[in-house]
């Protein structure tokens, strides 16, 4: 362990961007499972360069710039990370709470489950809805 730790000692270590590539790289070699011939060198070589830019973001000594195109990464998928932590929220209360959207504004609304009728005030726009739940 501690020989592990000294080799990444001055390195850049994993971040979001080498595990993204990482994920990649194997849902590329899944992907070329199911391929032949051409399609699948083509895949299977995607899929090795992908794992060597992983690798070689966490091997890099030049932290700097490493933490710099990770930061890129992260800005440009801020949307996409957003959706998908609103999508896990949901799922976990989704026994609870039945989620639709304002008619009028499109704001995503929750409401317990099991109550009957409800009365809902959409807190952007303060339209009035009746929903049965
Ligand atoms: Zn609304």
């Amino acid at each position: 362990m501690h020989r592990l730790q000294s080799f990444f000692a001055g390195r850049n270590g994993s971040d979001a961007l080498s595990k993204t590539t990482s994920i990649v790289a194997c849902l590329l070699l899944i992907l070329s499972m199911f391929f032949r011939g051409v399609v699948s060198s083509i895949l299977w070589a995607l899929a090795f360069l992908f794992l060597a830019l992983s690798y070689f973001r966490m091997f890099s000594r030049n932290i700097w710039k490493r933490r710099e195109e990770n930061q890129k990464f992260l800005a440009r998928t801020a949307p996409i990370a957003r959706k998908w932590r609103q999508w896990k929220l949901r799922w976990r209360q989704r026994n609870l709470y039945a989620f639709f959207k304002c008619p009028q504004c499109g704001t995503v609304l929750r409401v317990p489950k099991g109550k009957g009728k409800v009365r809902v005030t959409c807190k952007s726009c303060g339209n009035v809805i009746e929903r049965s739940t």
